[in-house]
């Protein structure tokens, strides 16, 4: 077993996700893996960044597919022990104009970004080593999201004894009350892309707080942050901050110095802490 250091991010064959992996290959003291649902599109990446003189690893990781997500975790206990630096950063958007109707874009943006991501942190977070830094990619739309909703349903979000569990309950009452045409009523504000990212957020607040309770004294550091508003495939040319520009905040979040005991649970945005 390998002694070197590692990291993993998720959806990382393009857009803030290569740019934070060739942010790794300079600053991080270890294995970097470029991970991506498509062989091809992984290898060309990977490819890319040889170019630039890099040496990014390749795994396979399909976060909708539980059985992609235990292959990497068994590699990753077999071949290093365990993992150092979790970014989940891989996700989806609905184009505003797609016509897609809302309730197939609920299920399909949830099942992605929240329990795509959700099933990556059970399998990986247990393998997570001392010191280990694990970053959530959210967005600002969380926010947003979040002052869109009932003041019940705020509430819920913003506890600080919200359970895992409940949280899935709440996820999955989203997609069904769009399948009835009742989430507004509900309470749910009108966007299955910010509500996917409020359940990344919460998440990692109860991440957080579970790494508190059961594994105090490892110091390793949650976050969920957003990287700004930035140009790629998802956000298009308009956006503000280049694919660089977005990993700052994730890539100062995963290079957490060992002497570093926050941010922690935290939603950062600019390397900054956001009130949630
Ligand atoms: P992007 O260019 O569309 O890249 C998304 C990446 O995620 C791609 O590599 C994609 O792979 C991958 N992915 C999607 N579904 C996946 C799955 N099931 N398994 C594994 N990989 C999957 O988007 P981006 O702008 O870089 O976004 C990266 C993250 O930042 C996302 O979580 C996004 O929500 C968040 N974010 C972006 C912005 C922004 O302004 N761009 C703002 C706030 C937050 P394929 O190439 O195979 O599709």
């Amino acid at each position: 077993m390998s002694n070197v250091q590692v990291a993993v991010v998720t959806g990382s064959n393009k857009g803030i996700g290569l740019a934070i992996v060739r942010a790794l290959c300079k600053q991080f003291q270890g294995d970097v893996y470029l991970t991506s649902r498509d062989p091809g599109r992984g290898q060309a990446a990977v490819a890319q960044l040889q170019q630039e003189g890099l040496r990014p690893l390749f795994h396979q990781l399909d976060i909708d597919d539980l059985q992609s997500i235990r292959a990497l975790r068994d590699f990753l206990k077999e071949k290093y022990g365990g993992l150092n630096v979790l970014v989940n950063n891989a996700g989806i958007a609905f184009k505003v104009q797609d016509t897609t109707p809302f309730a197939v874009q609920a299920e399909v943006t949830l099942k992605t970004n929240f329990f795509g991501t959700r099933n990556v942190c059970t399998e990986l977070l247990p393998l997570m080593k001392p010191y280990g830094r694990v970053v959530n990619v959210s967005s600002m739309v969380s926010s947003s999201a979040l002052r869109g909703c009932s003041q019940e349903l705020q509430q819920k979000f913003r506890s600080d004894t919200i359970t895992e569990e409940e949280l899935v309950q709440l996820m999955t009452k989203f997609v069904e009350d769009t399948k009835k045409s009742v989430h507004q009523k509900e309470g749910w504000p009108n966007t299955a892309y910010g509500v996917s990212k409020i359940g990344v957020t919460v998440l990692s607040r109860i991440q957080a707080r579970l790494l508190d309770e059961q594994r105090k004294g490892e110091h390793i550091l949650l976050n969920a942050c957003c990287p700004g508003w930035v140009r790629t495939d998802m956000a298009g040319p308009k956006a503000t901050k280049s694919p660089e520009e977005g990993a700052e905040t994730p890539v100062y979040l995963a290079l957490l110095p060992s002497n570093a005991d926050a941010p922690h649970g935290q939603f950062v945005s600019d390397k900054t802490v956001r009130p949630w």
